[in-house]
């Protein structure tokens, strides 16, 4: 299984690593610090030995970056690999954000997230709600923001699974992880919100800066969706 650098140190923008497979323009390496897509992330983008990467995907707990052109180097090489760092800062403060804005609404409302996807322009977070009117969007986005002022800190660690799943908060995600995980990874945001979680976020909210609505769409009968940026 390839080492998760993404999760020893999430601010590491390069590394080296040596190369495990090349098929076509898959390259599979003993480890990186690119962050798969998944859990509504996008993926991370940058330059393995000077290629492009256009995409890195997860399949089962194998991580393939996919190149834009084919590789010169073969399996058995050292490779130097760089991450686009302006775009996975931005992944973070966004993720982070995003956990926040979903334990707000879930404090204010007992509304439950149904789905998010995050970018590094653009982010977004559904939720399981009838009424989200612009006021109330407001003030949820005011309690965020009062959050992330805080300047809370954001721990990783990790827990066996049988542990997490016993404790409720972590339940409704931890039971879409792979069965064959056996330490769950948890991202605890200060007091506001703790979670079985596999993404990058900031090691302290006051790296966010400032959360801001963009707009709101109905998607289905009760279903909100909210846009949302970090400035
Ligand atoms: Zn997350």
């Amino acid at each position: 299984m390839t080492r998760r650098l993404f999760w020893e140190d999430m601010y590491a923008r390069e590394f080296d690593a040596k190369v495990e497979s090349v098929d076509g323009l898959r390259v599979v390496l003993d480890q990186t610090a690119f962050n798969p897509r998944g859990g509504g992330l996008v993926s991370d983008l940058g330059t393995l030995e000077g290629t492009r990467v256009s995409e890195v995907v997860k399949e089962g707990e194998e991580i393939f970056h996919l190149l834009e052109e084919p590789p010169a180097f073969g399996p058995g090489s050292v490779v130097h690999g760089a991450l686009d760092w302006d775009r996975r800062f931005r992944i973070m403060r966004m993720h982070t954000s995003a956990h926040i804005l979903s334990a707000v609404v879930n404090r204010e409302t007992g509304a439950l997230i149904t789905g998010n996807q995050i970018s590094p322009d653009q982010s977004r977070v559904d939720f399981n709600l009838d009424d989200f009117d612009k006021g109330r969007i407001a003030s949820y986005i005011d309690k965020v923001n009062d959050a992330v002022g805080r300047g809370l800190e954001v721990r990783t660690y990790f827990m066996k699974r049988e542990e997490a799943l016993s404790n409720p908060g972590f339940v409704k995600l931890a039971n879409a992880m792979p069965p064959s995980v056996e330490m769950l990874r948890i991202v605890q945001i200060g007091d506001v919100d703790t979670q079985a979680d596999g993404g990058v976020h900031v090691k302290n909210t006051n790296e966010i800066g400032k959360v801001v609505a963009v707009k709101t769409e109905n998607k289905g009968k009760s279903n909100r969706r909210l846009y949302f940026t970090v400035e």
